[in-house]
């Protein structure tokens, strides 16, 4: 029987920005994508929360894991800790979600295995606690609850990529190679709201046949993004970091 190679598309953090989404799922159809998950964070930010969590929801079927923002905006409890950007947005949004979408919000999982690869927001070893995998030291701590050779999360929005062999490395990354017997932790960046200092939207693409991970970025019309986010009466902050990718 043919079997068609598998490439994911691992989307992350696309925060309502359909304009960005739909430049990434463009070069998606190029590249050769089969199959796509997202490591969540559907919401927030940006101003189309509803078509977002609709094309990621039909696109991704069971591959997607909740993120802390779509865990916010689908239930009413009071945001302690919230910087207020975030804070206006997420209540915005909440008024956006009917109560079916806000319930596909809330069933979403914490951590998924896809075949031979997991899916996390945030870290593995405390999924609803929200931490952030910046440096060897956080990745280390994921890794020790990382039963499968490879586990994709966001959360942070910059595409930091690591590997245990023994000892952890790791850092910003374009291509990875992954090797049999090794761990790797690998941030998918931003679709929505890059925040390495590069405004082009992210995602990567895995390749199982080849075992390849590549990290791509993708142009898109920011000024169009900015405008539906102003329009939306959304805080001008949320608009104008888009633009410098922070
Ligand atoms: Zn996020």
């Amino acid at each position: 029987m043919y079997h068609v190679p598998r490439r994911y598309a691992i989307l992350g953090d696309v925060h309502a920005n359909l304009v960005a989404l739909e430049a990434v799922l463009a070069d998606c159809r190029e590249q050769g994508v089969t199959n796509y998950a997202c490591v969540g964070d559907l919401v927030g930010y940006n101003a189309q929360p509803i078509p977002c969590l609709d094309r990621i929801r039909e696109l991704c079927g069971p591959n997607v894991v909740v993120g802390n923002h779509d865990f916010v905006c689908s239930r009413p409890d009071p945001l302690l800790g919230f910087h207020p950007l975030a804070k206006a947005v997420v209540l915005w949004t909440r008024e956006q979600l009917d109560s079916e979408r806000a319930e596909y919000l809330r069933s979403l999982p914490e951590t998924r295995t896809v075949e031979t690869f997991m899916m996390v927001h945030a870290t593995l070893d405390d999924p609803l606690s929200w931490g952030y995998v910046f440096d060897k030291l956080e990745a280390e701590v994921s890794f020790s609850y990382q039963m499968a050779p490879v586990c994709f999360y966001g959360h942070s929005h910059v595409p930091t990529a690591f590997e245990k062999a023994g000892i952890v490395r790791g850092g910003l990354y374009r291509n990875l190679l992954i090797t049999p017997g090794r761990k790797y932790l690998i941030n998918v960046g931003s679709v929505g709201q890059p925040r390495d200092g590069d405004p082009r939207a992210a995602y990567a693409i895995y390749d199982l046949a080849a075992n390849t991970v590549e990290l791509r970025r993708i142009p898109y019309d920011i000024a169009a993004a900015q405008k539906l986010i102003r329009d939306a009466g959304l805080p001008e902050q949320a608009a104008a970091r888009l633009a410098q990718g922070r």
